[in-house]
């Protein structure tokens, strides 16, 4: 919140409480008057030294006029005093000559006076509320105004661009189409191609996604209106709507330019059903979004952009096409990568010339661009308190060290001893595929980790969309799997747990080949397991009754068992004749972490017969 804004929000709140204090006072005025309130016993005094001019008596209090005590004017003054039980009184007043009425408890006056022109007053500031949250102009109630920071484009003091962000090339790459849009977007109007309205960065915490959308915003030149998804969410059902709404009303007058909205994921988890029926002010508020995302003009050149570390819990609805139909991935960054960020956040530190930043990136696998921001921070402050005039390689090495103790703690870093493991993990899987006839391409091999369970992966593409695989093509996955699991035999005659996953899918798939696929002899053509439809679980959903016996049941166990091991065996062969080649692999794979198409076909001699062109 800038000062500004914090200043609205205080006249309002001040706003607030005098309106408050009003209402009270009238009230206050209507029912009790300027009147002076006296004992009872002062009002029996006074009645019977004749200082009482009129009353009106009702069923709780006595008021009336009477001579001024203190003598000092002759304006009777209005009285009030608690009435209580006298049975008496009215002899007396008949006696002092005194004018009274009587009062029925609840006469129309007071009902109006108590409570209805509350109620109206209430109404009128409510509608007043109503109607600047609608309107989300200037004014005293801001409530539904959104809460958007504008960045303008002439703001240049610390304007970020694309040479601000490393490491994260691809996604780079990607949003530089958007700034060409931007740009000109009267340029890819007129050629009638389709423009996204929304990209969607996706990435772990601290990987650069808002410091990406703020380049893109810095070197298109545009507004860049930044929101956080959390902050649509309010306690008032219907604000967040209004916000939102207002939100692209001002966008659409600064067109062209980006909304950037952090954190989806807090506006936009999947609605549900919800048992204690709360939460609707946050459905509400996604629904005024996707009305507002499928309403407004793309040529305008209103771009959205959003950013989440959790796209699997969106609710579908906002990646439908139309909405945010792009999604771009943003990576952990690789040693080359982390090379580079690191360098970038060092531009403003006083470096000493012994500090190698390849050795830094090279101990810190796993780090995101916000880690090593961190470090650079760290290492400065460490060489402040130490009375250096320069950052040696001795502060950063404590820096790492801190922040992997910090790190530890909150999710798991690998050790080298592990990144070894993994890089021949992951170039058994890549040898075996590039071996074996029936597999797919391999685009790419990675040991930076990209989550709890997987260390590092090896990425095939399909050539061609499939609905039919062959018996030989699942035999040649089944070893494409089992190559990590017998890279680690092979080269530590020991073997690790980071090839469960792929036995687990191994298992699955040898399993179904045996079992619905029919592709064992022993057990022929018959199917021994139905497929299950999910979306039928109701409350009598069982699993499906095993329809065989139990010698069948063990003969099932052992094909699946058979045709694991053979694909395994044939894994362990091809790696153990092209063990030179897995090495090479693994040493270039521990040396730059991604290993692309191209280098993995010089590596393994197959760059002129490349399969599949
Ligand atoms: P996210 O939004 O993905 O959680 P941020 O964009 O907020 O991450 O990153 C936090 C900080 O970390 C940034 O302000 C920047 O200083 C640093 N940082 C993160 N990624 C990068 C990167 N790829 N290049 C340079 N700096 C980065
Ligand atoms: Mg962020
Ligand atoms: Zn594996």
């Amino acid at each position: 919140m800038n000062p500004e804004q914090h200043k609205k929000t205080q006249v309002t709140l001040a706003y607030f409480l005098i309106s408050m204090l009003i209402l009270f006072g009238l009230q206050w005025f209507f029912l009790v008057g300027a009147s002076v309130e006296i004992p009872y016993s002062d009002f029996k005094t006074y009645l019977e030294k004749g200082m009482i001019k009129e009353v009106v008596i009702s069923d709780t209090v006595i008021k009336g006029l009477m001579q001024d005590p203190t003598g000092k004017s002759d304006k009777p003054v209005p009285f009030t005093t608690n009435r209580i039980q006298d049975p008496d009184l009215v002899k007396e007043l008949e006696a002092k000559h005194v004018k009274f009425t009587g009062k029925p408890a609840n006469s129309f006056l007071s009902n109006l006076l108590s409570w209805i022109i509350p109620i109206i007053i209430m109404i009128a500031i409510w509608n007043y509320m109503v109607y600047k949250m609608g309107m989300g102009g200037p004014g005293v109630m801001k409530v539904g105004q959104s809460k958007a920071r504008l960045i303008s484009a002439d703001d240049n003091a610390k304007k970020i661009t694309f040479k601000d962000v490393a490491g994260i090339d691809e996604a780079k790459e990607e949003l530089k189409e958007v700034v060409d849009f931007l740009k000109e977007p009267r340029r890819f109007e007129s050629l009638g191609g389709r423009i996204p309205r929304g990209i969607l960065l996706v990435g772990a915490p601290g990987t650069g996604k808002t410091l990406l959308a703020k380049a893109v915003a810095g070197e298109a030149g545009v507004p860049f209106f930044s929101i956080s998804g959390s902050e649509f969410v309010e306690m008032f059902v219907g604000v967040g709507a209004a916000r939102v709404r207002d939100l692209f009303t001002q966008a659409t007058a600064k067109a062209p330019c980006i909304i950037f909205i952090d954190e989806l994921d807090a506006l936009g988890k999947a609605r549900g059903f919800n048992p204690i029926g709360g939460h609707d002010e946050r459905e509400q508020t996604l629904n005024q979004l996707l009305v507002e995302m499928d309403g407004f003009d793309t040529k305008k050149g209103v771009i959205i952009m959003g950013a989440t570390n959790r796209p699997e819990i969106l609710d579908p609805a906002l990646l439908r096409p139309g909405r945010f139909d792009r999604q771009i991935v943003v990576d952990k960054p690789d040693l080359k990568g982390r090379e580079e960020i690191l360098k970038i956040h060092a531009k403003d530190v006083k470096i000493a010339k012994d500090v190698d930043f390849h050795m830094l990136a090279a101990r810190t696998p796993g780090f995101v661009g916000a880690d090593l921001a961190n470090i650079v921070n760290e290492a400065a402050l460490l060489a402040a308190r130490r009375r250096k005039n320069e950052v040696t390689m001795a502060e950063f090495d404590e820096a790492i060290e801190r922040v992997v103790a910090g790190l530890e703690k909150k999710k798991r870093l690998i050790s080298p001893k592990e990144k070894e493991i993994v890089a021949y993990h992951e170039s058994g899987h890549a040898i075996v595929a590039g071996e074996l006839p029936n597999t797919d391409v391999v685009q790419k091999i990675s040991i930076v980790p990209r989550g709890i369970a997987a260390l590092g992966y090896t990425l095939q593409l399909p050539t061609e969309d499939r609905y039919l695989m062959t018996k030989s093509e699942l035999e040649d996955r089944l070893a494409v799997l089992l190559g990590g699991r017998a890279a680690e035999e092979i080269f530590f005659s020991d073997i690790s747990t980071g090839a469960q996953n792929d036995l687990q899918r191994a298992t699955d798939i040898a399993r179904s080949m045996v079992k619905e696929y029919g592709m064992s002899e022993k057990l022929g053509l018959l199917v021994y397991e139905r497929p299950r439809n999910p979306f039928l679980k109701g409350d009598n959903w069982q699993p499906t009754e095993k329809e065989y016996s139990e010698e069948i049941a063990a003969l099932i166990d052992s094909e699946v068992k058979r045709i694991v091991d053979e694909a395994y065996e044939r894994s362990r062969k091809i790696i153990t004749e092209k063990k030179k080649t897995v090495e090479k692999l693994a040493k270039l794979l521990l040396e730059k972490e991604v290993v692309e198409r191209e280098e993995f076909l010089e590596i393994t001699g197959k760059k002129t017969a490349e399969k599949n062109p």
